[in-house]
């Protein structure tokens, strides 16, 4: 009985674990970087790239979006 009750505990554990982590992986964009802007279609810096997943534009046309998002 009380190991029952053991597996039922940890069944329950893993299982909003894993809710967590699909909630943490819908948050963040699935693809990768893109190597040019698409705005001013320059190359985007390697660093740049890596440091966040989902990267679309340079730092500069990422300013202006930004900014046209209404940040001003
Ligand atoms: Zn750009």
């Amino acid at each position: 009985m009380s190991a029952c009750i053991l597996d039922n505990a940890s069944k329950v554990e893993q299982e909003s674990l894993a809710h967590t982590l699909a909630l943490r992986e819908l948050n963040k964009p699935t693809f990768d970087s893109f190597k040019e802007c698409v705005d001013c279609g320059l190359e985007i810096p390697l660093a740049r790239r890596q440091f966040a997943k989902g990267i679309t534009r340079c730092v500069d046309c990422q300013e202006i979006v930004e900014i046209k998002r209404g940040k001003r």
